[in-house]
């Protein structure tokens, strides 16, 4: 479903961020993609949903080579794939159902189609009864996990999360795992990154990333 084929990945001239990476992520699988801040978890998890472009090598999605995807496709590749990324901040001036409803609406759905849609999402997460709850409301982990809600919503068949425990409390992070496992468990391929070696689920599939470098074969 996933394929790295000897994949590199620079910024600019003086920054690599990815070195010769090869590995395959089968559908349904759980990966964990471990390493510090700067081992280049983000730039692997980019270069899946074509945000970024590999500079050397093939990233194959869905059969789809991203270094060659037309840029008109793009939105078709993100369709299957739950974003959860830091930079996708819940939009703060609506409730949470606003928020979960919103990638339902963008496709096309109609309001009432969104809405139970978006509160079987919510219920997913534990969150249903704080639907009219506006983002700022709620704690890290509860946005997180609305996050999740949001990015699952459309039922995508990959959920790519990247730090979503960062900065919470034990407890939280662990809702927060749970949350992206339990779709897991329902057939979803899921893609999680930390840097915090404490969250990793020993039963899960861990990649061990270092200065862009596997450090075990993958
Ligand atoms: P991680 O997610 O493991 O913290 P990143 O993929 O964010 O790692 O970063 C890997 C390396 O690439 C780091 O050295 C980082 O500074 C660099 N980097 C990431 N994004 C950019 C960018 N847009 N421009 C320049 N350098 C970047
Ligand atoms: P509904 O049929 O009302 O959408 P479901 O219980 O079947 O209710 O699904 C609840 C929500 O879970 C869906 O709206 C969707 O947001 C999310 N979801 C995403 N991927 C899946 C999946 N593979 N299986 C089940 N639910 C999923």
């Amino acid at each position: 479903m996933i394929e790295f084929r000897n994949v590199s990945k620079h910024y600019g001239a003086d920054t690599t961020a990815l070195r010769d990476i090869s590995l395959t992520v089968a559908k349904g699988e759980l990966v964990f993609l471990a390493g510090p801040s700067g081992a280049g978890k983000s730039t692997l998890l980019k270069m899946i949903a074509a945000m970024e472009r590999p500079s050397a090598g093939q990233v194959i999605v869905n059969g789809q080579d991203i270094a060659r995807i037309k840029p008109a496709a793009v939105p078709f590749l993100r369709r299957n794939l739950g974003l959860i990324f830091q930079q996708q901040r819940l939009l703060t001036d609506r409730s949470i159902l606003a928020n979960v409803m919103l990638p339902l609406l963008v496709t096309g759905a109609s309001r009432a189609q969104a809405e139970q849609r978006a509160r079987a999402a919510l219920d997913k997460v534990g969150l249903l009864e704080r639907a009219d709850a506006q983002p700022l409301a709620l704690s890290g982990g509860e946005q997180q996990r609305v996050s999740i809600a949001r990015a699952i919503v459309n039922r995508p068949q990959v959920i790519l999360a990247d730090e979503p425990t960062a900065n919470l409390d034990r407890a939280s992070a662990d809702k927060v795992l749970d949350a992206l496992k339990a779709f897991h468990s329902v057939g979803v391929t899921c893609l999680i990154s930390s840097h915090d070696e404490q969250m990793l689920d020993a039963a899960a599939r861990v990649i061990h990333l270092k200065q862009g470098q596997l450090e075990v074969a993958a």
